[in-house]
C-alpha cells in the first residue's frame, strides 16, 4: 500500500512520514496541552526560538529513522524483492501506533490538569461514573476517527507525500531562525569581548577571600533547632550558628524556587529578575546582571552545583556567569553557549513523554539524567561534587550548592526514616501524589506527613555536618566567606501543603540565614529583618565593591556593625498562578511588604488584604494606633511595586 520499492524512495518516504506525525499531531497536540504555561512564560521571540529548536530537533530524529530503514530496505532487498515495501510498512504501523498513544496520554494529561481527578475519584460512585463516561466517550470518538483514517489510508499517504510542500519551507524557516540566533549570539561574543565596559575590573581586591553559598530547598526557619524548635531537628546548623551572624528574620524573595533562587544570584525582586513562570529564563542582558558573572570579572573561578532543574541550572535559565556547572552535560552546554537554548518547550516535551529513555540514551544527556537523579533526596551526591571542586579550584572562588532535600518527597535516609513517625506511611515517592490543597478533616494526615518533612530536616542537616566538619579539616573556613539559606519555607496548615500557592505566611517565607566571615569565632544573633535580595549586595560588600544600581536588595553588614541599622521595608512575592487549582481562592498573585513583626499582604486578582503578624504568625483584626501607622507605611510601599 506504500509503494516503497527502492531504498532511496523508503528514505525519502520515511522522513516524510515521521515528520508529518511529529509537525500535524505531536506538536499541535503538545501545545495544546501547555499553551496556557507557555504563553505565559515565553516571550514572542523565546517562544520562536524554542519551536525553531524543536522542529530541527524532530528534523533530526526524523531523518535517524529515514536513514536505518534506508539501511534496512538495502538489507531485506537482497533477499526479497518486497524488503524494502515491508520496512516502510513497519513505520507506518509504529507511527499510527505512536499517534495512538500519545493522543490518548495527551488527552488524559489533559483531563488530568483540567478536572480535579483526585477529588473526582474521592467524591465516590458519581466521580467514577463521570470518569469511565468520559474515557467511554473519547475511546468511541478515537476508535471512530480511526476507522475513517484506515478506510482513506492511501489518501493519508498522499498527503504525507505533499506535506513536504509545508514541512520544506518550515524547516528552512526553522533553521534560519536558529542560523541568525546563533550568529547574533556569537557577534555579541565578541563584541563584548572586545569592549572593556566592565566597571569592576578596576576594583580587584587584594586577598580575596572564598565564597561558598549553601541553599537548601524548602527549609522552613520555623522547623529548626537553629530557630528554638522543640525538635532538636538541626544540631549541624546550629552548632555553625554559635560561630556565625544569625538572622533571626530572613524572608524568601519569593514562595517557590525559581524566583526566590533568581533573587538570591541577581539581588533582584521578582517583579524586576521577571522569572515568575514555571518556563521563564533570563533575556541576554538581564542573563548577564548576577553575582557571579560580577565576581568572574573580578578574576574570581565560579562554579554551581545544581539540583532541581530547570531552577537552580544556569543553561537552563540563561544565566551567564559560572564557569563551571555541575551535573554536567557536553550537548546541553553546546546548546546554551551557542546560544540555541533555553529550549524549556523541548525539555519539557521529551521529559515528560514516555519516550524519554530512547532520547537520553543516544547520548550523554544519559548521565546527566541519572546524575540529576542522584541529585534528589540525598544532599550527599551533591556535597560530594562540591567537595572535590573546592580541592581543584585554583584561584578565589565562587560556589553555590543548591541541595533539593528537605524537599518532597521527605524520604529521609534509614538512619533517620520512621524515628519521628513509625507508622508505615508517606514512605514512597508515589504517596506524595496527592493535591497540595486539602479539607480540614484531612489535617491529621497532613499532620502525618508533616513529621515526615521533620525526619527528613534531620537527615539533611547531618548530611550537611559531614559536610562542615569536611570544610573544617581542610581549614576551607580560615578565607571563605560561608553563606547557609533556603529558597522558601514550607506549609502544613491552612488548606494547603508544600509550597507555591498565593500565601505568603510566616511558614512559606522564614527562612534560615547564616553569615560565616572568614575564620570568626564569636555568634551573634541579629533582629534585623534580611530577604535573599540582600546576598548578593552583601557579598559584594564585603569584598568592598559598590553594588550595580540595578540590584534591589541592600548589604546586610550594617546590621552586624551598625547599632541603628534601619534595614526598611523586604518584599516577599508569588507573581505567577498556581497551576492545576481552580478554586479561586487559589488563583491570585500575591505581594507582602514586610516591615518588623508585620506583613501587608495583597492578593493582586482578589484586590484583597490582609494584615498579618508574621512574628505570631496571626491574621490581625483590630489595629493599634502605631500599627496602624506601620500599614499605612507598607501599603504605600507596596503600590510602588510593578505586578506585571
Ligand atoms: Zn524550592
Amino acid at each position: 500500500m506504500t509503494n516503497n520499492t527502492t531504498p532511496r524512495e523508503v528514505f525519502s518516504f520515511t522522513f516524510k512520514w515521521w515528520m508529518f506525525l511529529f509537525i500535524a499531531v505531536l506538536v499541535p497536540l503538545d501545545f495544546i496541552y501547555r499553551c496556557g504555561a507557555l504563553l505565559a512564560s515565553l516571550f514572542p521571540w523565546q517562544l520562536a526560538q524554542n519551536f525553531s529548536a524543536l522542529i530541527l530537533f524532530f528534523a533530526i530524529l526524523a531523518l535517524g529513522l529515514a536513514g536505518v530503514s534506508a539501511a534496512f530496505s538495502l538489507l531485506g532487498a537482497r533477499r526479497d524483492s518486497h524488503g524494502a515495501e515491508i520496512v516502510s510498512k513497519i513505520n507506518v504501523i509504529i507511527g499510527l501506533s505512536f499517534v495512538i498513544i500519545i493522543f490518548f496520554d495527551y488527552v488524559w494529561r489533559w483531563v488530568k490538569i483540567t478536572f480535579d481527578i483526585h477529588s473526582i475519584v474521592k467524591s465516590g460512585k458519581l466521580g467514577l461514573l463521570i470518569t469511565f463516561l468520559l474515557l467511554i466517550i473519547s475511546s468511541i470518538i478515537i476508535i471512530i476517527i480511526y476507522k475513517r483514517l484506515f478506510a482513506k489510508i492511501d489518501k493519508l499517504f498522499s498527503i504525507v507525500r505533499s506535506s513536504y510542500k509545508i514541512i520544506a519551507p518550515l524547516f528552512i524557516l526553522c533553521s534560519i531562525t536558529s542560523l541568525l540566533i546563533i550568529s547574533y549570539n556569537i557577534f555579541s561574543y565578541y563584541r563584548e569581548n572586545g569592549a572593556n565596559q566592565t566597571s569592576f575590573e578596576g576594583q580587584r581586591i587584594q586577598q580575596p577571600p572564598n565564597i561558598i553559598i549553601i541553599t537548601f530547598d524548602a527549609l522552613a526557619a520555623r522547623y529548626t533547632s537553629l530557630h528554638e524548635y522543640h525538635l532538636q531537628t538541626t544540631p549541624n546548623l546550629d552548632k555553625l550558628g554559635r560561630e556565625s551572624y544569625v538572622f533571626d528574620n530572613m524572608y524568601a524573595s519569593s514562595n517557590w524556587t525559581l524566583p526566590s533562587l533568581a533573587s538570591l544570584l541577581t539581588g533582584k525582586y521578582p517583579s524586576n529578575h521577571k522569572l515568575n513562570e514555571e518556563m521563564s529564563y533570563f533575556g541576554r542582558t538581564s542573563g548577564r546582571q548576577n553575582l557571579p558573572f560580577l565576581l568572574r570579572k573580578m578574576s574570581y573561578e565560579t562554579a554551581v552545583v545544581w539540583s532541581n532543574p530547570p531552577y537552580s541550572c544556569p543553561w537552563e535559565n540563561n544565566l551567564v556567569g559560572f564557569d563551571q556547572v555541575l551535573p554536567n552535560s557536553t550537548i546541553t552546554k553546546l546548546l546554551f553557549e551557542s546560544g540555541l537554548g533555553p529550549t524549556p518547550w523541548l525539555n519539557n516535551l521529551i521529559s515528560e513523554s514516555r519516550f524519554y529513555k530512547i532520547f537520553y540514551a543516544i547520548s550523554d544527556l544519559w548521565q546527566y539524567r541519572a546524575d540529576q537523579i542522584k541529585t534528589f533526596l540525598r544532599a550527599n551526591f551533591s556535597l560530594a561534587k562540591a567537595s572535590e571542586l573546592i580541592t581543584k579550584f585554583r584561584k578565589p572562588f565562587f560556589l553555590w550548592v543548591h541541595l533539593y532535600p528537605p524537599h518532597a518527597p521527605y524520604l529521609a535516609n534509614s538512619d533517620f526514616l520512621y524515628t519521628v513517625l513509625p507508622e508505615r506511611v508517606f514512605d514512597t515517592k508515589d504517596s506524595y501524589n496527592r493535591p497540595l490543597w486539602y479539607a480540614p478533616e484531612e489535617q491529621p494526615v497532613i499532620d502525618q506527613l508533616f513529621k515526615r518533612y521533620e525526619e527528613y530536616i534531620c537527615d539533611t542537616d547531618h548530611e550537611f555536618g559531614r559536610f562542615l566538619t569536611f570544610m573544617k579539616e581542610n581549614q576551607v573556613l580560615n578565607n571563605t566567606i560561608l553563606i547557609v539559606s533556603s529558597d522558601h519555607g514550607e506549609l502544613f496548615e491552612r488548606g494547603f501543603w508544600s509550597h507555591g500557592g498565593p500565601y505568603l505566611y510566616e511558614p512559606l517565607i522564614h527562612v534560615p540565614l547564616i553569615i560565616h566571615l572568614p575564620g570568626q569565632t564569636q555568634g551573634k544573633r541579629l533582629g534585623s529583618i534580611a530577604s535573599t535580595a540582600d546576598l548578593a549586595p552583601t557579598i559584594l560588600d564585603l569584598l568592598g565593591v559598590k553594588p550595580p544600581g540595578w540590584m534591589d536588595g541592600q548589604s546586610l553588614k550594617p546590621a552586624w556593625q551598625d547599632g541603628d541599622f534601619d534595614p526598611g521595608v523586604k518584599f516577599s512575592m508569588k507573581l505567577s498562578y498556581l497551576s492545576s487549582s481552580r478554586d479561586p481562592k487559589f488563583l491570585t498573585k500575591s505581594i507582602g511588604a514586610i516591615r518588623g513583626n508585620y506583613e501587608l499582604i495583597k492578593y493582586l486578582d482578589l484586590n484583597q488584604y490582609e494584615r498579618y503578624d508574621i512574628k505570631n504568625d496571626k491574621i490581625l483584626k483590630e489595629l493599634s494606633p502605631d500599627e496602624e501607622k506601620i500599614f499605612s507605611l507598607l501599603q504605600k510601599e507596596l503600590n510602588r511595586i510593578p505586578s506585571k
